[in-house]
């Protein structure tokens, strides 16, 4: 079977100001197949955004081989979703609006914009802010608000960057449940950067660790607890233990 994202040694090296190189992402090998949740966990600055970025078609790799249902990446496409940490709802646009971008850029009429703005609004939660400026909402609902924005474009698979990095304790576990909810609506793929081993353990199929920059697969992990999951479930904490002692390790 091909695996719907691939790449294959992905090295990545920045040309700094200064003249110097610095190697983001020491060949990554990682392959994520149609309808899973992975997640792709990290610490700090291990090159996670970095793959999802050459992966969105948004910044190249300097080698290996970066694959999408078997043909390389040259660029964005509508297939791939990007939802990042930090708020990118347009301010001076309604949440409605920013949420049928996409069909809008796609040329499409209005009413039928407003339509499906609505409809993936519903799904969020958030319909009665249809008309709110992004400033009027929460962080919560923003990140819902771009989630559906997201998820308007029809992708194939969401790419996320920390979605809910930004967002306090609470709030936190509530869109993870909901991202969930939304994905056993519609089975898209979905690959979700995090370096919350809590977070990832929570949502994913599998988790790829990555060692510390420059960035590698250090260990691929199944996620064998089922869903809705609970924290509290037996061998839960003691997986959560065996990541967080693999990270402090790769980081010695
Ligand atoms: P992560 O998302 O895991 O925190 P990043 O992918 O953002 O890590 O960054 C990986 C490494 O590459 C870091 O050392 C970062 O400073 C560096 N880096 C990222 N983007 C650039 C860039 N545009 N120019 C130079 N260095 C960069
Ligand atoms: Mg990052």
């Amino acid at each position: 079977m091909t695996a719907l994202i691939e790449t294959k040694n992905l090295r990545k090296e920045f040309v700094l100001d200064g003249g110097g190189r610095l190697e983001a992402i020491a060949g990554a090998s990682i392959a994520v197949n149609d309808k899973e949740f992975v997640c792709l966990l990290g610490p700090s600055g291990c090159g996670k955004s970095t793959w999802l970025r050459i992966v969105a078609g948004l910044e190249s790799a300097t080698k290996g081989e970066v694959l999408y249902k078997g043909a390389p990446v040259t660029g964005p496409g509508k297939e791939r979703g990007m939802v990042f940490q930090e708020y990118s709802l347009l301010p001076w646009r309604t949440v409605a609006d920013n949420v049928s971008l996409g069909p809008e850029f796609a040329g499409m009429e209005a009413k039928s914009r407003r339509e499906i703005a609505m409809d993936y609004l519903a799904r969020v939660g958030l319909e009665k802010f249809a008309d709110a400026k992004p400033h009027e909402l929460s962080g919560g609902m923003r990140q819902r608000a771009a989630i559906a924005r997201a998820l308007a474009n029809n992708p194939e698979v969401l790419l996320m960057d920390e979605p809910f990095g930004a967002l306090d304790a609470h709030t936190r576990v509530l869109l993870q449940r909901e991202l969930l909810r939304i994905w056993e609506q519609d089975r898209k793929t979905v690959v979700f950067v995090t370096h919350s081993v809590d977070e990832a353990l929570y949502l994913a199929d599998r988790i790829v660790v990555m060692t510390a920059h420059p960035g590698r697969v250090l260990e691929e992990i199944d996620v064998p607890f089922e869903r809705p999951r609970s924290r509290a479930t037996k061998g839960y904490g003691e997986m959560a233990e065996r990541i967080l002692e693999l990270l402090e390790q790769n980081e010695k």
